[in-house]
């Protein structure tokens, strides 16, 4: 949206009170989500009250999900785009007031390619490229295929040219997103794809990093494997959520796996790829989840040593056939085996960090640290950007950059985030 904004003479400003136009790109994954968004909404029609913003547009999953029901409820928006529709915020916003219509909400069959501008949010030397939308499983705690639709791949060649023009711009590490990875390709060309575009991806010049996130656990093809192994650029790490690890559990989720399943994938991985960091995230206190499918979630997590993890406690979300099962599980409960499941997960990474301290490993540098001017903050090839922690650099020479990898020897290590220093190349 910005990028097609910005190739339309619009320009962004840092704060709301300075904004013509006010956009908020809602979520609505869970109630809460939706609830914030509302709470957003309604807090930025202030400044059109006030007369500093003329014109208010909502777009995102909240709109895609509540769609119609929401003009009559927010009558100080001017504008609803829902999910497949945000490609038309240009035209919107370039027609005069009262000309455009009031609500884009289709389904979402729409996907960007090459050609639509884009504008790099994040920092500079790292992006995110986004290689399919929607989702074709069901898993039964999950809203998002209702509100992103079906996988709809990019082409090779179109994703290709945009990592080429990111990288012209700068960018050095591509973090890799969807709703599932796994299946990138199967819609277009009619059988997963990934590795190959990966590999074409790898081909780019000045490009160093690539990490996948969001693999499903089913259907990884050996040659994905093999690509991860082999090919320098493409980073020894791996974003699969696996949710649980109870068969009673993985059942009731839809997942189509078992834990057996999910251990031989992690098998594989680990055999093709000895130092790999695996990422992954669980949900406790799912509809019928007793002790013992906790305890097996934990002994599961014990044995796997994750590099990194995430834990959410589940929530009954109004749509989902999960909401409609019985035996919904107490909120203390959810919360004190979230606890329990963390505590066991910072155990775990501060033994892995602590046997980091010494060694000498590659750094991407994002710069200065938001908590003082004065202190660098890089992360290594298992650190993905936002969600993994990162590494402080206590001393560096004078006129590192951000996106350079330099070789940092680690100091320090706390389960979260690491200490190191520069050392001479
Ligand atoms: S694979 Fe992910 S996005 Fe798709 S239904 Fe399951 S949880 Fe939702």
């Amino acid at each position: 949206m910005v990028g097609k904004l910005l190739a339309r003479d619009f320009t962004l400003v840092d704060e709301p009170a300075q904004a013509d136009v006010i956009i908020v790109n809602t979520c609505s994954f869970i109630q809460p989500a939706t609830e914030e968004s509302i709470e957003t909404v309604l807090e930025m029609a202030k400044f059109k009250e006030a007369g500093s913003c003329s014109r208010l547009v909502v777009t995102g999953c909240m709109v895609q999900r509540y769609g119609a029901s929401l003009v009559d409820e927010l009558p100080e928006v001017d504008h609803f785009l829902g999910t497949g529709d945000y490609h038309r915020i240009d035209d919107v916003l370039a027609a005069r007031a009262g000309e455009a219509p009031k609500s884009f909400i289709d389904a979402p069959l729409y996907i960007h390619d090459e050609m639509a501008p884009r504008v790099n949010s994040w920092a500079r030397h790292s992006a995110y490229l986004k290689i399919s939308e929607g989702c074709n499983h069901r898993c039964t705690f999950c809203i998002i295929p209702q509100l992103r639709g079906k996988l709809r791949s990019r082409s090779i060649e179109s994703l290709a040219t945009e990592a080429l023009r990111l990288v012209s711009q700068g960018v050095r590490e591509l973090n890799i997103i969807s709703q599932d990875s796994t299946a990138y390709g199967r819609d277009l060309y009619g059988q997963p794809k990934l590795a190959e575009l990966l590999r074409a991806l790898a081909r780019i010049d000045g490009l160093d990093w690539l990490r996948l996130h969001y693999a499903y656990p089913i259907g990884l093809p050996d040659d994905l494997l093999e690509t991860i192994a082999q090919e320098p650029k493409v980073l020894p790490y791996l974003d699969m959520p696996l949710q649980h690890a109870s068969g009673n559990m993985l059942r009731a989720m839809k997942r189509g796996v078992t834990r057996e399943g999910q251990e031989r994938i992690l098998e594989r991985l680990r055999k093709a790829v000895p130092d790999i960091a695996i990422r992954s995230t669980f949900i406790v206190g799912f509809p019928g989840e007793t002790e013992a499918d906790f305890e097996e979630l934990m002994s599961f997590v014990r044995e796997q040593r994750f590099t990194r993890l995430g834990v959410f406690t589940y929530y009954q979300e109004e749509g989902t056939p999960a909401a409609e099962l019985p035996d919904q599980v107490d909120e203390d409960v959810k919360l004190d085996r979230q606890k329990r499941l963390m505590a066991l997960q910072s155990d775990i990474s501060l033994k892995m960090h602590k046997g980091l301290v010494g060694q000498v490993l590659p750094v991407m540098l994002d710069g200065k640290s938001k908590e003082s001017e004065l202190l660098l903050v890089g992360r290594l090839p298992s650190q993905a950007p936002d969600v993994d922690g990162q590494v402080y650099i206590s001393s560096a020479p004078v006129g590192v950059r951000a996106g350079q990898i330099l070789p940092c020897r680690i100091t320090q290590a706390s389960a979260y985030d690491l200490v190191g220093e520069i050392v001479e190349a």
